[in-house]
């Protein structure tokens, strides 16, 4: 599947002319650069997809790509000059759908993305709430659904681990929760409480009583319970989350769901010089909007603008997951006969919001898993253009794991971006287990449709949606290959026909997640005039074995030409496996 790349691929870019270059032609070659970059492997990602050997900066932008025959004067007695010795250049990555700053936070409480049993998270929730006698709630994030019969873990076996305290564990797909009889009780659900719209309560099917595990809304009953997040405790998730960000070459992240505190975190450090990625935060709209909510956002997007910080796009959810039978399905789950999942919204509200969000020039950014869903959003997207007349808007539609066929060419007419996570399509249990039984085979081949999506031209931008996977793009960029978790090469092929290659998925990482961004004007490859947010590899993508994209280590992360992570290239003899949940290994955390 692997595209390799041309023997002798360097192809000399030495036109200075370039938008957004702040330095004119004759300056770029007389003046000193502050870096050179040379020897290396430069895989640009422009438009007809060039190599280079080396790359200059200056003033944060890029002022030279080409041979490391460098023109004169580019290296003065201030110029730091690096010998990549072959190493990879890349253009930042970008992960256009991820929790930043919640993801962040989790990584300081009880964290369970590691836990490959339920004995295993039993035992990590005993030692963290055993380690933190003061708290008093134990609150975490991170078990797998596949680890419960029916994804459906206890609140018997939470309190015999967390007897005196109440517990909320957030499940990894940030889906379900699983909370405890102290943490039942102080939300006041009882088996009378009936189920809140977009949400379920799991009972026993004898007594009606909840057993412990709560689904999407069910989850803001108990939430609206806990003590919220201190300003302290935001800023110090949101520095925990970028120095993890940086160490895997990104540079951009599309913050997928901001609330006001966490859009004043990021704020807020930019203001103060710390923030160490460009963001663009997708708002939390609540409900069915209306005019006082369309004022708040608007509001918030003058107020915490930034040079780093776009709060220009609103998030909306239409519907949950399909392992837990939220997702809104054109036909119903085979094992739930009559139940097809409920959308979030009906056409006509989702209309409307839709309507009045583009109006006010925001970009829209819709969850969508079932195919209804998906059907939905793009009908609504369709029905903003009609009102509001063509702008370049770039909505997005984040996750699509179901897509009806008859959707495909859609969202190319609609100039609507399909926004994946790549890592999905690994034939886990999540599909096998959970998904796939619901769906029978027809269905379950319209899973992820990156390559038949790719295949009509639309934009496709990639995402980790952190924490509920990995953070590291590079395992994304293998499964989107390989179809298999990173490192495996004896697993079935999940779903062949929607592999794609490496080019193309270096390219939903960079260069299109820049359009979806609104910024491949500044960033998303390697060209003069670009700002210099740049990432260098230990080693050339292309020549790796696909199996291994995910042991490939990132050396160095330039944002705007300023170093925001430097680390050791990797001994290639050394796997490590244990990256699938975004947590690298611990020298890697300074
Ligand atoms: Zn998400």
């Amino acid at each position: 599947m692997v595209t390799r790349a041309p023997a002798v691929p360097f192809l000399l870019l030495l036109l200075f002319a370039c938008r957004g270059a702040s330095s004119g032609p004759a300056e770029g070659i007389a003046a000193p650069a502050d870096l050179v970059l040379r020897n290396g492997a430069v895989y640009t990602v422009d438009a007809a997809r060039s190599w280079a050997r080396a790359v200059a900066v200056r003033g944060g932008r890029i002022v030279y790509v080409g041979t490391d025959s460098l023109p004169a004067g580019l290296v003065g007695p201030a110029t730091e000059v690096v010998d990549l010795q072959g190493r990879m250049l890349l253009p930042g990555f970008q992960d256009a759908h991820v929790h930043l700053i919640g993801s962040g936070v989790d990584l300081s409480e009880c964290d369970l993305n590691a836990a490959t049993t339920a004995a295993e998270a039993a035992d990590t929730i005993q030692a963290y709430a055993a380690a933190h006698p003061d708290l008093t709630w134990i609150r975490g994030a991170g078990w797998q659904l596949p680890l419960f019969p029916e994804g459906n873990p206890s609140k018997e076996l939470l309190d015999r681990i967390v007897p005196d305290r109440p517990a909320m564990l957030w499940a990894a797909d940030g889906h379900s929760a699983w909370v405890n009889s102290r943490a039942l009780a102080l939300a006041k659900i009882t088996r009378d409480t009936p189920d809140p719209p977009n949400g379920r309560i799991e009972r026993d099917p004898l007594t009606g009583e909840p057993t412990g595990t709560l689904r999407e809304a069910a989850i803001n009953l108990v939430e609206a319970a806990l003590p919220p997040r201190t300003g302290a405790e935001l800023a110090a998730g949101l520095e925990r989350a970028e120095k993890l960000a940086n160490s895997f070459g990104i540079t951009t992240i599309f913050s997928a769901l901001t609330d006001e505190d966490e859009l004043r975190a990021f704020t807020d450090a930019d203001r103060a010089g710390t923030l160490t990625l460009r963001v663009i935060a997708a708002l939390r709209a609540p409900g069915a909007g209306g005019d006082t909510l369309l004022a708040r956002l608007r509001d918030w997007r003058t107020r915490y603008a930034t040079p780093h910080v776009r709060p220009t796009a609103v998030k909306l959810f239409q519907d949950g997951v399909i392992e837990a039978r939220t997702a809104a399905m054109l036909a119903p789950y085979l094992d739930r006969r009559y139940d097809a999942g409920t959308p979030v919204r009906d056409q006509a509200t989702l209309d409307r919001m839709a309507g009045a969000l583009d109006r006010a020039g925001f970009q829209i950014h819709i969850h969508a898993i079932g195919d209804r869903a998906v059907r939905m959003s793009l009908d609504a997207l369709a029905y903003a253009r009609t009102v509001n007349g063509e702008r370049d808007a770039r909505p997005s539609i984040a996750h699509l794991q179901l897509i009806d066929p008859a959707d495909i060419p859609r969202f190319r007419v609609l100039g609507v971006v399909a926004n994946f996570e790549p890592l999905w399509s690994n034939g886990d249990e999540y599909l096998t287990k959970l998904a796939e039984p619901a769906l029978g085979p027809a269905r379950s081949r319209w899973q992820y449709p990156i390559a038949s999506v790719v295949r009509t031209g639309a934009v496709v931008s990639g995402g980790s949606d952190w924490s509920v996977s990995s953070l590291n793009p590079l395992d994304a960029i293998e499964t989107g290959i390989t179809h298999r978790d990173p490192g495996d090469t004896t697993a079935a092929v999940w779903n062949p026909p929607e592999r794609v290659d490496l080019p193309t998925m270096l390219a939903l990482y960079t260069i299109n997640a820049a359009w979806a961004h609104h910024q491949e004007r500044e960033t998303g490859s390697i060209e003069v005039g670009k700002l210099a947010d740049l990432v260098v590899l230990d080693r050339d993508l292309f020549q790796v074995p696909v199996s291994r994209i995910h042991e490939v280590r990132v050396v160095r992360t330039l944002l705007e030409g300023r170093t925001v992570f430097a680390g050791e290239p990797s001994h290639p003899e050394r796997s490590e496996g244990g990256m699938i949940q975004g947590m690298p290994p611990s020298n890697r955390l300074r």
